[in-house]
């Protein structure tokens, strides 16, 4: 570890300080690691918590209603399922859809439909606007920006904070102008901060006045039951919040069960108002009839209701936490007493957000990647992937076993310090 604070450093001690990194770098290099930091995928470990799924619904394939899941039909997917998973969210059932195994997939129909066709409450489809705008809270997670990227959405990154994205300069920029039409937002255990949106920005996020008439809050909760700490994040009413003060469209609410059950095979959900969901359905009935009713029924067999979620994520967090608690005590150790680097502590989520000396992320990555230690690429949680301070670097602990998340995180301390006191020797 750098024992002293690089920054306090003369030319001399710098010169020698690089010297001990380099060299531990080279041993690192000698290692021969193959080693994924890269994205959050549960582990083996925890996709087996889920094998009972496997050999479900078995013979049985009728829901409490009688319906026969094996057919086409029912496009709004099982209600005992939504019921389940409306308890969670803090919607109730007719406002929350359960579809496919991605929600995702989701929210790039909605953003396609609505530039294709408007919203109910647009004055014409977002493509017949000159050029619409989307904030971005960042760091964020790469594949919402990717959409927006996608169909040539301007992107305004947002500060991310502890307790959400800078609230002050949200409600500035959407009372102004009408061509910011939404906005994404991961309002429990964000990704890559871990942040969970305090009470207060929900309110004004729901609340607050927007020049735009069709502005959507895209409320991805995809962490929404994913405490690694004793407390689970309260799911506020954002929806119901948002109806009180005549906003009703505004949220369109997401989740799945992908760091629940399977990544792979989990169940969608969209929240969202009547009128949204009846446009929504309009447009989902030209490209499907119906989802995947049998994975449904299997998870509403599975779980049986909310508290069983509640416990069945209590399994999680019991793989969850040493894994975030390794992380955290090997950044303390290498990295706390040179001062050049801050991290996030989250309380639950997949991800752990680290910020280095400024200018040096890429190097960094760079430097990890060629001692085989693959990083999410640099840039990758900003608008654009561009970080503009070249500083953020997203981990993500949950893949590795914990061994290889020893060796990977020293690995990636060893880099962090070696691109540090490259560039304090060169300024
Ligand atoms: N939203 C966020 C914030 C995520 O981190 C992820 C998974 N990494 C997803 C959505 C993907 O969800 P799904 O599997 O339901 O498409």
């Amino acid at each position: 570890p750098a024992q002293t604070q690089l920054g306090l450093m003369n030319h001399e001690e710098l010169a020698s300080e690089h010297e001990r990194q380099s060299v531990t770098y080279e041993q690192l290099k000698a290692a021969n690691l193959a080693l994924d930091l890269t994205r959050g995928k549960p582990s083996p470990e925890q996709l087996d918590l889920a094998a009972g799924l496997l050999t479900l619904p078995g013979e049985d394939f009728r829901d409490g209603n009688g319906t026969d899941c094996r057919n086409y039909g029912g496009l709004g997917g099982l209600s005992e399922l939504r019921a389940i998973f409306g308890e969670l969210l803090n919607i109730p059932v007719k406002n929350l859809l359960a579809g496919n195994n991605a929600s995702l997939e989701i929210m790039h129909d909605l953003v396609v439909w609505a530039l294709l066709h408007g919203l109910p409450d647009s004055p014409r489809p977002w493509s017949a606007e000159p050029n619409i705008r989307f904030l971005c809270p960042a760091p964020g997670y790469d594949r919402h920006f990717a959409i927006t990227e996608s169909f040539g959405i301007d992107m305004i990154s947002i500060p991310m904070l502890p307790d959400g994205p800078d609230i002050a300069e949200i409600t500035r920029l959407v009372a102004a102008d009408p061509q910011i039409k939404g906005m994404w937002a991961v309002p429990n255990y964000s990704n890559p901060t871990g942040a969970v949106y305090s009470e207060e920005i929900v309110r004004t996020l729901a609340t607050m006045p927007t020049a735009a008439p069709d502005f959507r809050l895209f409320w991805d909760n995809a962490y929404a039951v994913h405490p690694i700490a004793e407390e689970f994040a309260p799911s506020y009413d954002v929806l119901g919040w948002a109806a009180d003060a005549g906003n009703a469209n505004r949220p369109f609410v997401l989740a799945s069960t992908s760091k629940i059950t399977f990544a792979g095979a989990g169940v969608s959900f969209f929240g969202s108002s009547d009128e949204n969901l009846a446009w929504y359905q309009m447009h989902l009935g030209k490209k499907s009839i119906g989802p995947d009713k049998l994975n449904q029924l299997r998870h509403l067999r599975f779980f049986g209701d909310a508290e069983g979620v509640r416990a069945h994520m209590k399994k999680h967090r019991d793989i969850l936490a040493p894994k975030f608690a390794l992380v955290q005590q090997i950044l303390d150790d290498r990295l706390g007493a040179s001062k050049i680097a801050s991290w996030t502590e989250p309380k639950g989520g997949y991800f752990i957000s680290l910020d280095v000396l400024d200018g040096t992320a890429a190097r960094s990555i760079e430097l990890a990647k060629n001692a085989g230690i693959a990083l999410t690429g640099a840039g990758s949680a900003f608008p654009y992937k561009k970080d503009p301070l070249d500083r953020n670097i997203r981990l993500a602990p949950s893949f590795p076993s914990l061994d290889e998340l020893e060796k990977s995180m020293n690995g990636v301390a060893t880099c962090v310090l070696l691109a540090a006191t490259e560039k304090l020797l060169r300024s």
